[in-house]
């Protein structure tokens, strides 16, 4: 019983990471068609980092709750 319950949580957990990546995505895009600059959490300003040379390009607020690698090359 106790084992078939974390299955059931394992696959919940796995479905949601699966959701908020595709939310992260399309969310990603809305970002850089301009079309959300605030933070949905803390409703800051989104700052976008650009690539510079090794860096990775980065969507962050100033409290970093929103804080995505961006992994376009
Ligand atoms: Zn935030």
């Amino acid at each position: 019983m106790s084992e078939l319950s974390q299955l059931s949580q394992l696959k919940s957990f796995n479905k949601l990471t699966s959701d908020s990546f595709h939310q992260q995505k399309h969310f990603i895009k809305k970002v850089l068609s301009g079309r959300i600059t605030q933070c949905p959490q803390c409703h800051q300003n989104l700052t976008i980092n650009m690539n510079n040379t090794d860096e990775q390009s980065t969507i962050r607020c100033a409290k970093k709750c929103t804080d995505i690698e961006l992994d376009c090359s």
